[in-house]
């Protein structure tokens, strides 16, 4: 069976001091059947307790706040999208691609540069002035100087975040800098238990037989939330990787760059003349062309048109 984690935050009267142990549960049959998923960072509602075994069973999955779906991790708060001012640099068609990809999910994010021991306080001012052209207020730290960590861990308290970026950016590192301030008792008994047996700890770790192919074993990715200091969570795995864009439209893409929004702002009451303008010229457009990143939105409305063709 797989096993989930469930960490008990409200209990029938009279059972008001379990809040904060937790629980081993298994799904309940049903809630497989009708094809709820429970992810990682659901609320849950737990039956069937063994208070003494700490064993139990997700009867309901409670509406979400939010959903990411790479890594899979529901009620999700806030991203961090990380890049590094060097090795790699960062690049801005893939900076915008990671931004619009960011901003389609419809959840806060902060922007986050990394690597700042490698780049003198120059490069540090051109990004801070570039990115803010853009709309963005980003942070600077050093995963490996362990500076620069304040502002970002305000920034975490209480809430449950992903990180995402590119690949040799830090995100790996930066999840691991988070975690370790935490001091986790080692006397918990059921922290041991989940050390013991990782198939537990990796929440929704599960193997599956592909039924298309009929082929071999895939392993389904699991991911696992970390407690980080302030009552926080983290995802233990990081995010896409290679923004997708599947979420954002034709219509949508505009509103994911802070430029359009601003221009279109600055302009109300009056709109475009027509409702489906993309801005690109259109009679009556509001938006002008005279910015940065502008040539990065015309790509993506093009490649996004293509995908929209083809479906
Ligand atoms: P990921 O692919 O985004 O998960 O990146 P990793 O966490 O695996 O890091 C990629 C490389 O960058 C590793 O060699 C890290 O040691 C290095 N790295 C991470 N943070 C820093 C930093 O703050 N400064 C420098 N110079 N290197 C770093
Ligand atoms: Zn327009």
């Amino acid at each position: 069976a797989n096993f989930m984690r469930v960490i008990v935050d409200a209990a029938a009267p009279g059972l008001e001091h379990h809040r904060g142990s937790d629980l081993l549960c298994v799904v309940r049959a049903l809630l497989k059947k009708i094809r709820r998923r429970v992810l990682v960072g659901d609320r849950v509602l737990v039956g069937a307790v063994d208070w003494t075994d700490r064993r139990g069973m997700i009867e309901d999955v409670f509406e979400r706040r939010s959903e990411v779906a790479d890594p899979p991790v529901a009620n999700v708060d806030r991203l961090v999208v990380l890049f590094s001012l060097d090795q790699p640099r960062p690049e801005p068609a893939t900076l915008t691609r990671f931004l619009v990809e960011a901003e389609s999910t419809g959840i806060p994010f902060v922007l986050v540069f990394n690597k700042v021991e490698l780049v003198d306080e120059q490069t540090i001012a051109y990004w801070r002035d570039r990115l803010k052209s853009w709309g963005y207020d980003p942070l600077f730290l050093s995963v490996d100087k362990q500076s620069g960590f304040t502002a970002l861990e305000e920034m975490l308290e209480g809430q449950t975040t992903v990180v995402v970026g590119p690949s040799g950016v830090g995100k790996s590192s930066l999840i691991n800098a988070l975690r370790c301030n935490q001091n986790i008792s080692e006397e918990d008994p059921i922290h041991k238990l989940l050390e013991q047996n990782s198939k537990w700890f990796g929440e929704q770790r599960v193997g599956t037989v592909s039924k298309k192919s009929g082929k071999g074993k895939h392993t389904t990715r699991h991911v696992s939330l970390l407690p980080i200091p302030g009552q926080g969570f983290l995802a233990d795995t990081p995010g896409f990787n290679q923004p997708s864009l599947m979420k954002v439209t034709k219509k949508s893409l505009a509103e994911t760059f802070p430029e359009i929004r601003k221009m279109l702002k600055e302009n109300e009451p009056s709109k475009c003349l027509f409702n489906d303008c993309v801005h690109l010229g259109e009679r009556g457009c509001v938006v002008k062309g005279d910015w940065e990143r502008y040539p990065y939105y015309l790509q993506m409305l093009d490649e996004i048109k293509i995908r929209e063709e083809i479906q």
